[in-house]
């Protein structure tokens, strides 16, 4: 570690003490920014870094709710404010056990590099809950979001702060939300995005974060003159992002061979094909069930549960071409990384924020693979929430091949900045200094624009 980024980082290590995921975040930022730093010594002055990393606005907030059984429950609620140099504050809600300030605070900045590389004027913010909606009926989710947003309404708007979904929070507890929000505020604003399509949301919102990470590994494998056609495919997670990265490789030609949950994976070597799919979209979308009932449906799969005592995850150990990590932060530790190089895969594009540890990061980037780090890879998703912002304005509403072409354009874009900003700084085919200069400078640029705010 230079001596620019050990000092920065026991300061903010100090400021933000217990937030690991944070810390991890913000120091993958400043090493891959140092030369930019280096080379434009106003944004040091200016002490642009510092105020990235530092929220414009913190909330945590109380939820109280009743639970079917009449009991009544104690959640904590928060939303991050993180940066708004190039527009509303824009970030999903996330509802799991582990979320805490420091998950929150990693996540939202994240976000403000990742909306910034859209090419749309969004700023960065998240938010969420420790609520877990797993084993909650949906009368009980419904309390809970109506409690969330009695509060949360205060704080965000259309022109101020649009939070979208994230782990455990789809089309049923935004809903769910938006009413809340329109009852309490007396108004029908894009308020939130991910919305149901009767009321103001977005054809391919759904489809669009695990879309664009199979679109951005298909722009990967283009620089070398390759397809997905014919690729197997390792997915993790079989949320929103995971589902539909499986249906974009299936589009493409490729082959996904297996998809996990919280509490073990499937690996299908005769590969997960559209029926196939169709039973997990069913069963984890309608049913809420666990991804072990594939392997009692179809005889082509092995389940394997996790092993808590493991130190290292079997889904990363198989012979693949390509790895679409969707499920969550940290998911592929250093061991896991080694696997997946060692089974010859060379594609690595990421549906979930930060799932790959440093010293994964830093062996993938080393072996030369195809890496599209989550702000990059997974970035079609807030990219379609933008979109959906622009239909509410507009008051209309555009078709599945209008959204869909965007989406593709948008990912392009999001590529091409990765490719020249890295070269910019000598550095090809590292899409993680790319991302993070390209998201960077367009956000400093903007701060230095709008004076010390
Ligand atoms: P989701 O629909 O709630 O699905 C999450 C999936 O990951 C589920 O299969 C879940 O299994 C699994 N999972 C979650 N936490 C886990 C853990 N600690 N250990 C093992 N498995 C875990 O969420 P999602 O929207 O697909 O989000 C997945 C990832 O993509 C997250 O990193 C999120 O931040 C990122 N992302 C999402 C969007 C979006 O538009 N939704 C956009 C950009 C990035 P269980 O059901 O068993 O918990």
């Amino acid at each position: 570690m230079s001596k620019f980024v050990d000092e920065f980082m026991a300061e903010l290590t100090a400021k933000n003490s217990g937030e690991p995921e944070f810390h991890q975040a913000v120091m993958e930022v400043a090493e891959a920014l140092e030369p930019v730093l280096d080379k434009n010594p106003q944004y040091r002055t200016a002490k642009i870094l510092e105020r990235i990393a530092e929220p414009e606005r913190v909330f945590s907030f109380r939820i109280p709710w009743v639970d079917d059984k009449g009991e009544i429950q104690i959640n904590r609620g928060y939303r991050i404010q993180m940066n708004s140099a190039i527009g509303p504050y824009k970030g999903g809600m996330r509802f799991h056990p582990s979320v805490n300030l420091g998950v929150l605070k990693f996540l939202a900045f994240e976000q403000v590099l990742k909306n910034s590389l859209t090419t749309l004027p969004m700023g960065g913010g998240k938010g969420g809950s420790n609520f877990d909606p797993k084993g909650k009926s949906d009368a009980e989710v419904m309390r809970f979001c109506q409690s969330l947003m009695t509060e949360l309404c205060k704080y965000i708007g259309q022109f101020t702060d649009v939070p979208a979904g994230d782990i455990g929070v789809g089309g049923r507890e935004i809903g769910f939300m938006f009413g809340q929000y329109k009852r309490i505020r007396g108004e029908f604003v894009g308020v939130l995005t991910g919305k149901g399509l009767n009321w103001g949301g977005s054809l391919i919102r759904p489809e669009a974060t695990g879309y664009g990470a199979v679109y951005f590994a298909a722009e990967m494998l283009a620089t070398r003159n390759e397809t997905l056609e014919g690729k197997t495919c390792l997915v993790s997670g079989t949320g929103n992002v995971s589902q539909y990265a499986i249906e974009k490789i299936l589009d493409l030609g490729g082959k996904p061979v297996t998809c996990s949950d919280s509490g073990g994976y499937i690996y299908d070597e005769a590969g997960i094909d559209r029926e196939k799919l169709a039973f997990i979209l069913n069963l984890k979308n309608v049913k809420r069930g666990r991804i072990s009932e594939y392997a009692d449906k179809f005889k082509s799969a092995v389940y394997t549960p996790v092993d808590k005592a493991g130190d290292f995850n079997p889904l990363w150990d198989h012979k693949a071409d390509c790895a679409f990590p969707c499920a969550t932060q940290n998911e592929i530790n250093a061991t896991d990384a080694a696997n997946l190089v060692k089974n010859g895969v060379y594609v690595v594009s990421e549906g979930a924020n930060m799932p790959t540890v440093p010293k994964g990061v830093n062996l993938f980037v080393e072996k030369k693979l195809l890496y599209g780090p989550g702000k990059a890879a997974n970035a079609g998703g807030v990219a379609t929430s933008g979109l959906e912002m622009s239909q509410n304005s507009l008051r209309l509403s555009w078709t599945r091949e209008e959204v869909d072409a965007r989406l593709r354009g948008i990912m392009k874009a999001i590529h091409k900045q990765c490719v020249n900003a890295s070269a910019a700084y000598g550095m090809e085919g590292n899409y993680v200094a790319g991302a993070n200069i390209a998201g960077f400078l367009k956000v400093a640029d903007t701060m230095l624009d709008q004076g010390v705010v």
